[in-house]
């Protein structure tokens, strides 16, 4: 199995404007004595945005479903890869691809820019996925749509809407993709059932 998350870790690049990581302990084994029997135990705050993660519909829709109720079903299963490049991604470059993403509803945009995780404008210039690409994912019966990126568009949000809209979960920042197998193969990214919110960090895999 080929991992495709980033690691969680304390202050970890995250999102402008998104809380840092911060994680602490709770209690240390290294703490015990004679008397007294400790344990490690550690406790994490994060934005549900870190790292690798899944946007859940209600991320920008009241009446969207919640990352509790994705269905793990949606999360793994066949998938397939489509390598793209420019700064917009658009109808265009997926066409070729129509077929395989027909078949597998799992599509993971692989653009390079994962290799830029860590520089400054990693969040700010990474390419985006047009209205019409968007649509083009929706037409064609996807369910999920992974992308190694910090987040499938910028404001006004076009593309997020459409997928969100049409019930698509998206999973971002993805790493790893120049390792996955050809396509088609299997992929996997199951969010935590955190009650009634809109996204949770994954470990995202594939295999063959
Ligand atoms: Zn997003």
């Amino acid at each position: 199995m080929i991992d495709l998350s980033h690691p969680l870790h304390e202050a970890m690049p995250v999102y402008p404007g998104d809380p840092v990581v911060e994680i602490s302990d709770v209690d240390k084994a290294e703490w015990s004595t004679s008397k007294d029997r400790h344990v490690n135990l550690g406790r994490m705050t994060f934005g549900l945005h870190s790292g690798t993660h899944m946007d859940a519909p209600f991320h920008f829709l009241n009446d969207g479903a919640t990352i509790d109720q994705i269905s793990v079903s949606q999360c793994a299963g066949d998938a397939c890869a489509v390598r793209v490049q420019g700064e917009r991604i658009g109808r265009k470059d997926l066409i070729q691809s129509e077929t395989i993403i027909r078949q597998t509803k799992r599509v993971i945009l692989n653009t390079g820019w994962f290799h830029r995780w860590g520089d400054n404008d990693y969040f700010t210039a990474h390419p985006v996925l047009t209205k019409e690409a968007a649509e083009f994912l929706r037409d064609s019966g996807a369910i999920l749509v992974g992308i190694d990126t910090p987040s499938v568009d910028h404001s006004p949000f076009e593309a997020h809407l459409v997928l969100l809209g049409a019930g698509i979960v998206i999973v971002e920042n993805l790493t790893n993709l120049d390792a996955l197998p050809p396509s088609p193969f299997e992929f996997a990214a199951l969010p935590l059932a955190i009650k009634g919110r809109d996204a949770s960090p994954v470990r995202a895999v594939a295999w063959r």
